[in-house]
């Protein structure tokens, strides 16, 4: 999936991203800044890079050749650079903040989506590209230390903390943030708008900051002060909240689509205007995600069922307690579909490019984890959880990670149990649940 996505030869080890944000819709002079290390020698190394208009590229100080070839972009620096060098990438460029692309699956828009007075971006699964020169790729994470300059009646957010806002030339406002942790090119988070930053506090004094158009601040009120509760619950479940602050960005936009930006989770606006169970399942799945496919990343987007499974998992446990649908039956009704799943989605574990953010990756997904649940008994299973995020907070992990650690926890092989919910053909029988019926395929 995504050959080109990602890059090899360097690390990055901090992206400084420089954008003079003008109006909607409006391209804008951007800057990416990239402080990288060789890990081997280098003649020339690529970036991932989808923006509109390059116009130059330095190495160390010194004009680069570039190349570009669909969204790679190859540098090719004045004077080779040795293996284990620190070395700074700085691109310049115009970015397009209507620039959009497409998927027919869960993600539908995604790059920058323009609002009526801003943009927020939806970056997942690689729409980084279109935002900055990256190494774009779910595995590769590194600390963003945004520079964002808007008029005076803007206000810019990003991931991670509001370091300062100070003025800048022209009557202008310069914002500063920085993501303080690491994090993956699929997770990013800036928005420009119209917006008031509501603070608050979350279970321990976390800090929460909710950022939201002026006009929904009190439409939005009653279900973005429910962040405290679902945060109480899930560290009941899984320990700790990974991060050092959260919050909700409520998009002003028409795409009903969640996602998971790290530390400031993207909801439509829709979403917070509708049903109370509507709103928590999806503000439950974003906070999950903050456990799941943030603080731990993705290996591979083949591990993507890992993410999306939990958040499913979590939001469907917790909106059965909470006067939404039963479990139980959404379980047994993703059972009855499972076979004509694997055979339209893919297995679990082995999604293709075109069908990655379809259903198996959700409630499919969630099954798995159900299944493993019935199997090991709930204790042991949330014992495996706890595990999971303690240890492998703020790094990444993949399928066979998951299950090594979920046979070492339960104290016995689960590669047997594990392998065909994941990989195989035909659902296996549920355990504890004889009487389950999966479908015939059509
Ligand atoms: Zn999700």
């Amino acid at each position: 999936m995504f050959p080109l996505d990602g890059n090899g030869g360097y690390r990055v080890d901090r992206y400084y991203l420089d954008f003079d944000w003008q109006a909607p819709r409006t391209p804008f002079e951007a800057t990416t800044t990239i402080r990288a290390t060789s890990t081997q020698a280098l003649s020339r190394f690529n970036l991932d890079f989808a923006g509109n208009t390059l116009h130059t590229v330095t190495v160390n100080g010194s004009k680069a050749g570039a190349s570009r070839e669909g969204d790679e972009l190859t540098v090719t620096p004045k004077s080779p650079l040795h293996a284990g060098r620190s070395f700074t990438v700085k691109v310049t460029y115009t970015a397009d903040p209507a620039q959009t692309r497409h998927r027919d699956d869960a993600i539908e828009d995604y790059g920058w989506i323009p609002t009526p007075d801003g943009t927020v971006v939806y970056p997942q699964p690689n729409g980084a590209r279109l935002i900055f020169p990256a190494n774009d790729h779910p595995s590769l994470r590194a600390p963003i230390t945004f520079r964002i300059t808007t008029p005076k009646d803007r206000t810019a957010v990003a991931n991670g903390k509001l370091v300062s806002r100070t003025s800048a030339p022209g009557d202008r406002v310069r914002w500063t943030y920085d993501s303080e942790q690491p994090l993956s090119t699929q997770l990013v988070q800036l928005a420009v708008g119209d917006f008031r930053l509501v603070d608050s506090e979350g279970p321990g004094g976390l800090p929460l900051r909710d950022v939201v158009p002026s006009a929904l601040v009190e439409p939005t009120a009653e279900y973005r002060g429910l962040t405290p509760g679902h945060l109480k619950w899930l560290e009941e479940k899984l320990g700790p909240y990974p991060f050092n602050r959260y919050g909700i960005l409520v998009g002003d936009t028409d795409l009903g689509v969640a996602l998971e930006t790290q530390t400031l989770s993207l909801v439509p606006k829709a979403d917070l205007l509708g049903t109370k169970v509507d709103a928590e399942r999806n503000m439950v799945h974003e906070l999950a995600h903050q456990w799941f496919g943030d603080s731990v990343a993705l290996e591979s987007w083949s591990d993507l069922w890992v993410s999306e499974g939990h958040a499913r998992f979590y939001e469907r446990l917790y909106s059965e307690a909470h006067g939404g649908d039963s479990f139980e039956a959404a379980m047994r009704a993703a059972y009855a579909a499972h076979d004509q799943w694997r055979k339209d989605f893919g297995a679990p574990a082995e999604p293709t490019e075109p069908n990655l953010f379809k259903r198996m990756r959700y409630d499919g997904s969630a099954l798995v984890l159900y299944a493993l649940r019935e199997r090991v008994g709930e204790e042991t299973f949330q014992r495996i959880e706890r595990a999971w995020v303690s240890g492998f907070k703020g790094s990444t992990a993949g399928t066979q990670d998951f299950i090594d650690l979920a046979s070492k926890v339960a104290g016995e092989d689960l590669e047997g149990f594990l392998r065909p919910w994941l990989y195989g053909s035909k659902t296996p029988p549920m355990p504890g649940h004889p009487d389950w019926v999966v479908n015939p395929v059509t």
